[in-house]
């Protein structure tokens, strides 16, 4: 059964249709990566299911429930599925345990005491304990992503979209935020990806997705999409990728 279902999706700004028609299943504990030309729509997918972006037509579901359209509660929704952004987006004016525990404390009505336990804990798991009263201006963009990642598993969720996490990182960096990513994904965590790391997306995916202009071209375990893919649309993408030295 799909935990994540997405039903002919379509998403317009404007007169520009981003979202064509999008249906895919992802299923609990599968790690789902989209790859796909800038511009392809991966963002905006991610968003929609966020709750981001009010869709156009078509629906969403989590766990066999509607969560698109109207009167769907959008809190509910972001904390079942929680989401990290390219930018980290942490808030600037709140210490890194403040940060992480802000969501349980307000959104899941969990105690201070617990909430801070809670936030201490999952900090050293990332190596990131002895930061936990710093601003996040006070750390590196490797770090702030880690921490960025840490808030949105603060908050139990059933699933996590990642949106170019690394893109924002300095190439050193990268290793540091993906090794959290690979964990995640080993601890059985429900994960769908946006990224340019094919390296990354090949070792960890169960199953990679190719978007073009808006359409889901191919979809398919990353030995078929990277080793002998069908669409030729397909194939001169990670021809692109090969020849920029980044497959
Ligand atoms: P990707 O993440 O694959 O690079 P996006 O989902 O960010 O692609 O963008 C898909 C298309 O939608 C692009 O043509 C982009 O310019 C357009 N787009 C994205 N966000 C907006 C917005 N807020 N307003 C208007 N156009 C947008
Ligand atoms: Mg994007």
């Amino acid at each position: 059964m799909s935990f994540i279902e997405l039903v002919d999706l379509k998403k317009s700004y404007g007169q520009h249709e981003v979202l064509k028609g999008i249906s895919l299943n992802v299923k609990k504990h599968q790690v789902v990566t989209l790859i796909g030309p800038s511009g392809c729509g991966k963002s905006t997918l991610l968003r929609c299911l966020n709750a981001l972006e009010i869709i156009d037509g078509g629906q969403i579901k989590i766990a066999g429930d509607v969560v698109s359209g109207p009167g769907v509660n959008v809190n509910l929704l972001r904390r079942k599925v929680g989401m990290v952004f390219q930018s980290f987006n942490l808030f600037p004016n709140m210490t890194v345990i403040e940060n992480i525990a802000l969501g349980p404390l307000k959104l899941l009505g969990m105690h201070r005491e617990e909430a801070v336990a809670d936030a201490h804990a999952l900090l050293k798991r990332v190596n990131l304990d002895h930061r936990a009263n710093y601003y996040p201006d006070q750390l590196s963009g490797g770090q702030q992503q880690r921490v960025a990642i840490v808030r949105a598993i603060a908050m139990k969720p059933e699933a996590v979209l990642l949106d170019e996490i690394t893109s924002a990182l300095d190439p050193e960096l990268v290793a540091e935020v993906l090794n959290i990513v690979r964990d995640l994904a080993q601890d059985g965590m429900t994960m769908m990806l946006a990224t340019h790391e094919m390296h990354f997306a090949k070792e960890v995916s169960d199953l990679v997705v190719f978007l073009e202009q808006g359409r889901l071209l191919e979809q398919g375990p990353p030995e078929q999409i990277f080793g002998n893919p069908i669409e030729s649309r397909t194939r001169e993408f990670l021809k692109q990728i090969v020849e920029a030295g980044r497959l």
